[in-house]
C-alpha cells in the first residue's frame, strides 16, 4: 500500500486518556480512533493487525477441526431466561428493547444461541464431538472501560463452543482447544503462560486462562519457584506454616477508639496473625454477609463470591452497617447480632487457638477466642494467598507472584446450559442426555494490544512480524529525485508482484516525519532509500527491533528483505522472540 493513498494519520503527542503504553501506541500510530467510552473505530493499520491475528486463530481453529459460523449479535432476552442468565448476568449485560417492547441483548457471550442451535439439529451421540466458533463483535457493559482494546466495551472476540457424548469427549475437546491456543499465541510473538482460573457468571469445571506477561496486566498470577503451578490469584491456594498458638481463655478487654484491627493488635500488643477481621459484603439480591478473615489477609473476592454464590459483591456503607446492628470496628463472630446475615469464616481461623475478635459492643474486643469452643460459622477458603507460601502442587516450593494480560480462557462447561435448555441427544442406548459442554473464547483487540504492550521502545511499536500490519516499509527520502523515486517505485511493485506485504512511504514529507512515523507504526523490516546511499548504489536495510541499519546493494535488497523475513518467521515458531 502506498502511504500517500492510504488513510493513515499518526498523532505527535501523547495522548492523555491512555494510561499504559500500548494504548497510546495505537492510538499515535493511527491504529485506532475512540468514538465513545470503550468503542473505537478500527483505522486501516489497526484493522490490519486485527485481520492478521484473526487469521492466525482461524487457521488453528480450522486445524483443530472446530467450524466456522457467525452468530447474530443481537438475542432475544427468552435464550437468556431459559439458561437463568438473564437475572445472573449482571450489570455487564447491555440490555434492549424492539419497538415491540420486547426484550433483547447485545451478546457478550454466545452460548444459549449457540446450544439452541446445536440442539436443534444434533439428536444422536454419532453426531458428536462438534465445535462452532465465531470470530465477532461482543458487547459488555464494563464497569470500568480502559486501557483501550484491553477492556473495551465493544470489542471483537474469537469464541468456540465444544459440544460432546460425554465427559471424556468433553475432555478431550478441551485439550484439543489448549493445544490450539498455545499455537495461537506462540504465533503472535508472545511470552504467555496458562494459568488455572476460576470459572465466573459462566460456570463450569475445569478452566485455564492464556496470559500475556507484562507489569501493567490486570490479572495477577500466582507461580511457584519449582514446579509448573500456575494459577489466578483469584483461585490460587496455598500450604500454610501456621502455628495454631496457645490455648487461653476467652476475655472480653476494652479496646477504646481503636477502629482498625492493627490498631487495636498493636494496643493490645498481639499479634494480626492472631486476630480475625470482619469485612460485610452485600450481592446483587440483597443477601448480606459478613466474612472473617486473619488480620493480616486480603478477602479474596471471587472466593467470597464462589462461596456465597454471588455475582456481584459490594461493601456495605457505615450507615446500612448501623441499620443492621453492627458496630464498626467491633464486628465479631462471637453471638454475632444479627442472624439474617450469613457469616462467613476464613479457614485459616479455625486453626488458630486464641484470637483476637470484636465483641459486638463498641470501645471492646474479645482475646482468646477459639474456632469451636467460642464460636461456629460457616467456613470457606476466602483469603488472598502471599508471595512466600508454600506451592499447593509440589508442596516444597515457594509462590511469587507475577502480572499477566488475560488474552484467552478455556472453560469445560459440562452440562451447565445443555440441562438448563433442555438440549439433548439419544446415546448409544436410546437414553436421552444433555451434552456435555466446553467453551473457548480469546480476545482479538487484546490480544493485538498486549503485543504491543510487550514489543516497545520509546520510539514506538515493535510489531512480531506475524501479526504486523505490513511486513515490510520502503521509505524513499528524497522525492523530488527522479532516479531514486522511480527505483521506490519499482521495488515497491516487484515486491507486491511477489506477494509480499508492504507499506511504501512515498510521501512527500519531511524526512525527520517519515523517520519517526516508521518507528512509530513499528513494520519489522525497514528498506530506507536516502540520496547519498543510494548514489553509490545502495539502500539501507534495518529491522525495527535494533534499527541497525545495514547497507546493501541495490539489486540484493529483495533478497535480503526475504531472508529476514524467514529468520523472523522462524525465531517466532521456535518461540524466540
Ligand atoms: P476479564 O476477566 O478480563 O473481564 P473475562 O473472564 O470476562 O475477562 P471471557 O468471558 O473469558 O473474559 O472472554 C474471553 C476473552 O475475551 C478474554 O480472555 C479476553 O481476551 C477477551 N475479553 C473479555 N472481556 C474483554 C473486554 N472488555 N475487552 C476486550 N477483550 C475482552
Ligand atoms: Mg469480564
Amino acid at each position: 500500500m502506498r502511504y500517500s493513498k492510504s488513510f493513515i494519520y499518526t498523532l505527535k503527542e501523547d495522548q492523555k486518556e491512555a494510561a499504559i503504553v500500548s494504548h497510546n501506541l495505537l492510538l499515535r500510530g493511527g491504529f485506532i480512533i475512540k468514538l465513545a467510552s470503550g468503542i473505537y473505530n478500527y483505522l486501516p493499520l489497526g484493522l490490519r493487525v486485527i485481520r492478521k491475528v484473526s487469521d492466525i486463530v482461524r487457521e488453528e481453529m480450522n486445524k483443530a477441526g472446530a467450524i466456522e459460523i457467525l452468530m447474530a449479535a443481537i438475542q432475544p432476552a427468552e435464550l437468556w431466561k431459559e439458561s437463568g442468565r438473564w437475572n445472573d448476568y449482571g450489570k455487564e449485560l447491555l440490555r434492549i428493547k424492539d419497538r415491540g417492547d420486547r426484550d433483547f441483548v447485545f451478546g457478550p457471550t454466545h452460548e444459549e444461541v449457540v446450544t439452541d442451535i446445536v440442539r436443534r439439529f444434533v439428536k444422536s451421540y454419532k453426531q458428536m464431538p462438534i465445535n462452532l466458533y465465531q470470530i465477532q463483535t461482543k458487547f459488555r457493559d464494563e464497569l470500568r472501560p480502559r486501557f483501550g482494546l484491553m477492556r473495551g466495551r465493544e470489542f471483537i472476540m474469537k469464541d468456540a463452543y465444544s459440544f460432546d457424548k460425554d465427559e471424556a469427549g468433553m475432555d478431550e475437546s478441551y485439550e484439543k482447544m489448549r493445544i490450539a491456543y498455545n499455537n495461537i499465541f506462540r504465533r503472535c510473538g508472545l511470552a504467555f503462560r496458562s494459568v488455572e482460573a476460576d470459572t465466573g457468571s459462566i460456570g463450569g469445571k475445569d478452566s485455564e486462562e492464556f496470559m500475556v506477561l507484562s507489569n501493567t496486566g490486570e490479572d495477577e498470577i500466582v507461580v511457584c519457584d519449582s514446579c509448573d503451578y500456575a494459577s489466578n490469584t483469584e483461585r490460587a491456594t496455598s500450604i500454610l506454616e501456621d502455628e495454631a498458638g496457645e490455648e487461653l481463655k476467652l476475655e472480653k478487654v476494652k479496646t477504646p477508639n481503636k477502629e482498625t484491627i492493627r490498631d487495636v493488635c498493636e494496643y493490645l500488643n498481639a499479634n494480626p496473625e492472631f486476630s480475625a477481621k470482619a469485612l460485610v459484603y452485600k450481592n446483587e439480591k440483597g443477601e448480606v454477609f459478613c466474612f472473617f478473615i486473619e488480620g493480616d489477609d486480603e478477602l479474596n473476592l471471587v472466593k467470597a463470591m464462589r462461596a456465597t454464590d454471588s455475582v456481584e459483591l459490594e461493601m456495605v456503607s457505615d450507615d446500612e452497617l448501623e441499620k443492621l446492628n453492627l458496630k464498626k470496628g467491633y464486628i465479631g463472630p462471637i453471638d454475632f447480632p444479627n442472624k439474617d446475615i450469613r457469616v462467613i469464616c476464613d479457614y485459616r481461623l479455625k486453626n488458630r487457638n486464641n484470637l483476637v475478635v470484636g465483641a459486638n459492643e463498641e470501645g471492646y474486643h474479645y482475646v482468646g477466642a477459639k474456632y469451636g469452643r467460642d464460636f461456629e460459622c460457616e467456613l470457606a477458603d476466602l483469603r488472598v494467598v502471599k508471595e512466600g507460601e508454600i506451592c499447593p502442587k509440589c508442596k516444597k516450593g515457594r509462590l511469587k507472584k507475577i502480572r499477566g494480560i488475560e488474552v484467552g480462557h478455556i472453560f469445560k462447561l459440562g452440562q451447565k446450559y445443555s440441562k438448563a435448555m433442555n438440549a439433548t441427544f439419544l446415546d448409544e442406548n436410546g437414553k436421552t442426555i444433555p451434552y456435555f459442554m466446553g467453551c473457548y473464547g480469546i480476545g482479538i483487540g487484546r490480544t493485538a494490544q498486549a503485543a504491543i504492550e510487550q514489543n516497545h521502545d520509546e520510539y514506538g511499536i515493535i510489531w512480531p512480524i506475524s501479526i504486523a500490519p505490513f511486513e515490510i516499509e520502503i521509505v524513499s527520502l528524497d522525492t523530488r529525485n527522479k532516479e531514486l523515486v522511480d527505483f521506490c517505485d519499482r521495488l515497491y511493485d516487484e515486491m507486491v508482484d511477489k506477494g509480499l506485504d508492504v507499506l511504501y512511504d512515498d510521501r512527500d514529507e519531511r524526512v525527520g516525519v517519515k523517520l519517526n512515523d516508521m518507528d512509530l507504526i513499528g513494520i519489522p523490516i525497514r528498506v530506507i532509500v536516502g540520496k547519498k546511499a543510494f548514489e553509490s548504489g545502495k539502500v539501507e536495510v534495518s529491522l525495527r527491533r535494533d534499527r541497525n541499519k545495514e547497507l546493501i546493494e541495490k539489486d540484493d535488497v529483495i533478497d535480503k528483505v526475504l531472508k529476514l523475513r524467514e529468520m523472523l518467521y522462524k525465531e517466532i515458531e521456535e518461540g524466540r522472540k
